[in-house]
């Protein structure tokens, strides 16, 4: 290490030697533990990088971060988060480098550092409400630990409390920045004190002369105001040691900001604003919070409706006291807080005081780190609050990611978006025109994945080409992905539909189908339709614009293709039906042996040609004129459809199978395959090696590359014919099986 980094005895020491002096020695009082070596070398390697650079008010510039270090010291902090905030502005404005730091102090003191200069780097310029709340969601997911946000609170408050030298312009900028980003995020992490002093800091600017009204009036009743809490202090006091109540009280004035809002939204007038002083009351244990509050109530007048409990139940940033409102003789009502030390400390610097230096913790493990915010969770009430909290672990993020514009604007977009998603969420046409990206000032490919906090910056021409198709599959918001979708099928018809087609080709090929399937052009139109689409280049185009999967018109198509085929199936089977019906009937290869219909003895019986029921099937009987009865499959359409033909209902009678012995029943499937070689071949195959006695077995080709085999045969059973049709379907390229009759 440098000669030059030690603070040398020899040396006269400056003032603002001096004032680190008194920093070292504050840390010595709350953590004797303290390198001090390493604070030292911290402090004086900050001195030099920051050399002679100078304030705006002409102060050397290493003041700024010693007295940031003072307010971080202050907050009791742990020793890697006071060098972190000694060394927080040597980044971004020396030529120090994050390996310098980290080569001196460790990564942990680097990445501390890096993590307050990356939220210095962002510029807030947005005023809109829904920009404001994405702002620090984003401050605090860029943070990653939460100490730097610690950190860049406490630069900040310094900033603040140093403002006086900067430009009027400078000066609201940041209180309005202040107001709207760091105040809100101080109160959600449970810094009160630090949020008041920025609140008031903040208005000096936004509103000096409500400011200036206010602290006038005050000032114009010090004495009244001071006389009034040294009596109400003094009477408290009094009372507790009369109890035994060991306490401290302390009395103060309501911070600016919070009178100054009191008027404004209560629209009063200063004088209408009556606590202006408020009490506190610290006591060692919570059951002393309770004696010190029934003690308070036997001295005051409680107001009614204003006590709360925040002990029994602490608020979501973990505040816990006793409030209560109460009237002194005056008249005049003043607030009293009751709290133990601990929900004093907790109190004054919310979440920092988890980073508290504690004798004999060494490091804190991440898990500890967020008890804490766990314990927020799960004591949230306010739910803009636990919305917040919810936010605050990293993780919680993990879904989201906060960009700018070059401008300043942010954009949140999902996780893992790139810029092709932030060109559409700045405008559909930004994202149809754009040429390039740039992402930090650098040219990005469109598939690179955005980080918190990046600048995006996207160009644009108005001869672009569009989006490319790919562009689909690496925008991740739907909303990029739809819009580029529009695009498609409004610009590129042409291109659609050859893609499109090509798409849609393919998957008929993967389904074994292909158009000259479709037997006919009533079938294409009644695919078309049922899709919504006119004709078929329509179809191509939406497919092409991703309007409409290939897969799910191809199952459309294929859903028809087997209907049709189907249908001509059966119409040639009723022609070769009635052809047949012409010539002598041939006599039931069967007796009547085998059913049994409803009360009728003897009848004659035979089987129905359309549907051929089998033993097991379940069956109905139909009276038919001079023939007996006539036995169908339950299931089959001619009795089906009878049911509307009123007239014939009574012609149906129950029917059921008696003893059928080991008879056989004549049936027969019809398999409809694609057409190849041996297919007749494999079906005789496979049902004699079933041991089903074939009877006539026929195919021929029914177009579409598809052939149709009707096998006829004789079984005893449903449960022999069920077997059977299990095993035709496996034949390689059959895609049905059937009965016949439904
Ligand atoms: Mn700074």
């Amino acid at each position: 290490m440098n000669e030059d980094f030690r603070l040398d005895p020899n040396r006269e020491l400056d003032e603002v030697d001096h004032k680190y002096l008194e920093l070292e020695e504050k840390i010595f009082c709350y953590n004797p533990n303290i390198n001090t070596e390493r604070l030292r070398s911290a402090y004086l390697f900050a001195r030099e990088a920051h050399g002679e650079q100078l304030r705006k008010d002409g102060t050397l510039f290493i003041t700024h971060p010693l007295a940031a270090a003072q307010i971080i010291a202050d907050m009791e902090l742990d020793e890697d988060s006071v060098i972190a905030c000694l060394l927080h502005d040597t980044v971004e404005d020396t030529p120090v480098t994050h390996e310098d730091i980290a080569k001196h102090f460790g990564t942990e003191v680097a990445n501390l550092v890096e993590g307050v200069t990356k939220l210095t780097r962002v510029v807030y310029t947005s005023k809109e409400e829904e920009q404001v709340e994405n702002l620090r969601k984003m401050l605090m997911a860029m943070a990653k630990d939460i100490r730097v946000i610690i950190i860049k609170i406490a630069d900040r408050l310094h900033n603040m409390r140093t403002m006086n030298y900067q430009s009027a312009e400078k000066q609201r900028e940041k209180a309005l920045e202040t107001m709207e980003i760091y105040a809100p995020i101080a109160h959600r992490l449970g810094m009160q004190k630090i949020k008041w002093e920025l609140e008031d800091l903040s208005l000096i600017y936004l509103d000096p002369l409500g400011y200036s009204e206010i602290t006038a009036q005050i000032d114009h009743r010090k004495d009244k105001l001071e006389s009034f809490m040294r009596k109400i202090s003094n009477a408290i006091t009094e009372r507790m040691k009369a109890v035994g109540v060991k306490c401290g009280v302390y009395s103060r004035l309501k911070h600016i900001y919070s009178i100054y809002r009191k008027m404004y939204s209560q629209n009063k007038e200063f004088n209408e604003v009556l606590d202006l002083c408020a009490f506190r009351i610290i006591v060692d244990t919570v059951s002393d919070c309770y004696n010190a509050l029934g003690q308070i109530h036997d001295l005051y007048n409680p107001m009614p409706g204003r006590f709360k409990d925040y002990i029994s139940t602490p608020k979501p940033n973990m505040y816990q006291s006793i409030h209560t409102t109460v009237i002194g003789e005056e008249g005049i009502p003043f607030e009293v807080q009751i709290r133990t030390w601990e929900m004093h400390r907790t109190a004054e610097y919310g979440v920092a005081a988890h980073w508290k230096y504690k004798e004999g913790i060494t490091a804190t493990g991440d898990e500890e780190k967020f008890a804490w915010i766990r314990g927020l969770l799960e004591t949230q009430q306010e739910t803009d609050a636990s919305d917040f909290v919810h936010g605050l672990k990293v993780d919680m993020f993990a879904d989201e990611v906060y960009v700018f514009t070059p401008k300043g604007r942010v954009i949140n977009l999902p996780a893992g978006a790139t810029p092709i998603d932030f060109a559409y969420s700045i405008h559909t046409e930004v994202g149809n025109h754009m040429i390039g990206a740039k992402v930090n000032g650098r040219i990005a490919t469109y598939d690179h994945i955005l980080q918190n906090g990046d600048i995006v910056e996207i160009s644009t021409s108005p001869s672009a080409n569009g989006p490319s198709r790919d562009w689909m599959n690496i925008a991740k918001s739907s909303q990029a992905r739809g819009k580029i979708k529009q695009w498609f099928k409004r610009e590129k018809r042409e291109e659609n539909i050859i893609h499109g087609k090509a798409s849609f080709d393919a998957e008929m090929k993967r389904n074994n189908l292909s158009l000259s399937d479709i037997p006919d052009a009533e079938t294409l139109n009644t695919c078309l339709k049922k899709l919504s689409f006119a004709d078929i280049e329509d179809m191509y185009a939406a497919i092409g614009y991703g309007g409409l999967t290939s897969l799910r018109a191809v199952n459309r198509f294929r859903e028809e293709i087997v209907r049709a085929v189907r249908q001509h199936a059966l119409e040639e089977r009723a022609a070769q039906a009635a052809q047949q019906s012409q010539q002598p009937r041939p006599a039931p290869n069967k007796g009547v042996r085998g059913v049994i219909v409803g009360e009728l003895d003897n009848c004659l019986i035979k089987f129905a040609r359309c549907c051929t029921p089998v033993p097991g099937d379940k069956i109905v009987g139909f009276i038919t004129k001079g023939f007996g009865v006539s036995v169908h499959r339950a299931e089959c359409m001619n009795y089906l459809n009878s049911g509307v033909k009123g007239d014939e209902d009574d012609r149906w009678i129950s029917v059921s199978w008696g003893d059928i012995g080991s008879d056989t029943y004549s049936t027969s499937l019809s398999i409809i395959a694609r057409d190849r070689g041996n297919f007749v071949l494999d079906i005789a195959t496979v049902l004699s090696t079933a041991k089903i006695k074939i009877t006539s077995l026929n195919a021929r080709e029914i177009g579409g590359g598809k052939a149709m085999a009707v096998v006829s045969l004789e079984v005893h059973s449903r449960a022999e014919l069920q077997a059977a049709i299990n095993r035709l379907s496996m034949i390689q390229g059959v895609s049905e099986v059937k009965r016949p009759g439904v």
